[in-house]
């Protein structure tokens, strides 16, 4: 497992590789990894010839007084587990690096990154839009893997390749749950005990509405107000929605293949959840 902390060594590795006609494939992460995080990389191996990961916690889309100084950075154990994945490389890029003094051009985010995360965290997909752009011109890759998990952030992403023809493919993957249904995250560890029961309400919420869907339902509002009843004991409850799955767009009824996005506070810890209805 080679590991790069500067651009140039880390871009000539991914263009000889690919020069001698092997397919590379990305996984961007701002570490703290679990089996979310794995199941990219093994997705990533399974479709592509190598795999590079990159550990960042991109100062840029984090707003002030959000997590970024909490945020955990367990880069040695990090490394095993990705070492034991049995990955190729690993980017591990310093603030300094990716934001050097007079750094100043950001990707403007995509209409479909303005609502639900885009509201609740202004600056967030900015920041995005920016570090994965950067990332894909110091790792040129064939493929790069993003989890559904993220669902805005996938939709961002998958209309910047679009718009600015960036050659990288973008393969989505199903999220990772813990036993109980709860979606794995690197933000999970800050939950007590009492905290990670209330985050159940995460997926219950969204397992309401889909089996209301199943049982059809398709008016929206009856959804999002079931999908509201169970998470009264979230601290804060940014939104509970269901809207088309490709543009994010609000609707009336599921007519369309729809999504149901929910954000939450828990204590101080926000999570997000999703899922196709
Ligand atoms: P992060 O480290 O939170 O920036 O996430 C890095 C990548 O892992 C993103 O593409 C996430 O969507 C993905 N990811 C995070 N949690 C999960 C999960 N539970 N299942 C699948 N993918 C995930």
């Amino acid at each position: 497992m080679k590991t790069f902390t500067e651009i140039s060594p880390m871009r000539d590795w991914c263009r000889a590789r690919q020069s001698e006609g092997q397919t590379v494939g990305i996984v961007p992460t701002m570490g703290a990894l679990h089996e979310g995080h794995l199941s990219l990389v093994r997705r990533g191996k399974s479709i592509c010839d190598l795999c590079v990961a990159t550990i960042f916690v991109n100062p840029t889309q984090f707003a002030p007084g959000e997590d970024l100084s909490r945020y955990p950075r367990p880069l040695d154990r990090d490394l095993e587990m990705l070492r034991g994945e049995g990955i190729d490389a690993v980017f591990l890029p310093t603030d300094e690096i990716m934001y050097p003094e007079g750094f100043g051009t950001y990707v403007t985010v995509p209409p479909v990154g303005m609502s639900l995360e885009g509201a609740s965290r202004p600056e967030h997909f900015r920041g995005v839009t920016t570090v994965v752009n950067k990332f894909f011109q110091i790792i040129p890759a064939d493929s790069a893997f993003f989890g559904q998990k993220d669902y805005q952030q996938l939709r961002v992403v998958e209309h910047m390749v679009r718009d600015l023809n960036i050659a990288t493919e973008i393969v989505p993957c199903d999220i990772v749950r813990e036993h109980d249904g709860l979606a794995m995250s690197s933000r999970n560890r800050y939950l007590s005990d009492d905290e990670r029961k209330i985050a159940l309400s995460l997926s219950r919420s969204l397992a309401t509405a889909a089996e209301m869907c199943d049982s059809g339902e398709t008016r929206v509002a009856m959804l999002e107000q079931a999908m509201r009843s169970e998470l009264t004991a979230c601290t804060k409850l940014d939104y509970a929605v269901v809207v088309d799955a490709d543009t994010l767009e609000p609707i009336e009824v599921v007519d369309c293949r729809a999504v149901a996005l929910v954000a939450a506070h828990v204590g101080t810890t926000r999570l997000i959840d999703n899922r196709i209805l």
